[in-house]
């Protein structure tokens, strides 16, 4: 386990600098300190792992739950593809941190959707535990892969994810902000 848990980081950490790579001629970090860059780099990285862990534990939640229904079924599927694809992006995106778009006043962060390069960063951000860091990020991904902003979970865990305004919990990006911090719960899931 141990072994397999060191393969991945590793994977992760060279994904990673082939992210930053793939920057080289642009800018992966746009106005952000030293530290804040050195901070980035870390959560980017344990960002990375956390939607690893939740996808196979998206695997364990279904062979768990063996009378779960189809319909319930599919959805996790769905939500597993999403963060399949997040992890994909994730290493892509870069960062902002000028913290100056209107967005910011009920932000911490924030990203343009589907089309964005960018995740950006508002003063609130930083002042985030690390673990809430890591589920801003994982959020933000999510939106890459056509999430919205229906309803928001990632707050308290007690406020788990469900289907809001006419979305299924899946396609909205609260709900891997939750996953992230509180595990995997959903309809059918307790
Ligand atoms: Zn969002």
């Amino acid at each position: 386990m141990k072994k397999e848990f060191i393969f991945i980081l590793t994977l992760l950490i060279s994904l990673n600098i082939a992210a930053k790579e793939e920057f080289s001629s642009t800018q992966k970090f746009k106005e952000c300190s030293g530290e804040e860059i050195v901070i980035l780099n870390s959560r980017q990285v344990e960002s990375m792992a956390k939607i690893h862990e939740l996808i196979s534990q998206v695997d364990i939640q279904i062979a768990s739950h063996p009378d779960l229904s189809a319909k319930r079924q599919k959805s996790l599927k769905k939500a597993q593809e999403i963060l399949r694809c997040s992890l994909e992006h994730l290493p892509k995106l870069g960062y902002t941190c000028d913290g100056l778009s209107r967005h910011c006043r009920t932000s911490e962060a924030w990203i343009n959707w589907r089309f964005a390069r960018y995740i950006n960063l508002c003063p609130d951000f930083w002042k985030l535990s690390p673990e809430r860091m890591v589920s801003d990020l994982v959020h933000e991904a999510t939106h890459k892969c056509g999430t919205t902003d229906a309803c928001y979970f990632g707050a308290s865990p007690d406020s788990i994810p469900h289907n809001c305004k006419g979305f299924a919990y899946q396609h909205i990006g609260s709900t891997y902000q939750y996953w992230a911090l509180f595990g995997i719960k959903a309809p059918g899931l307790f």
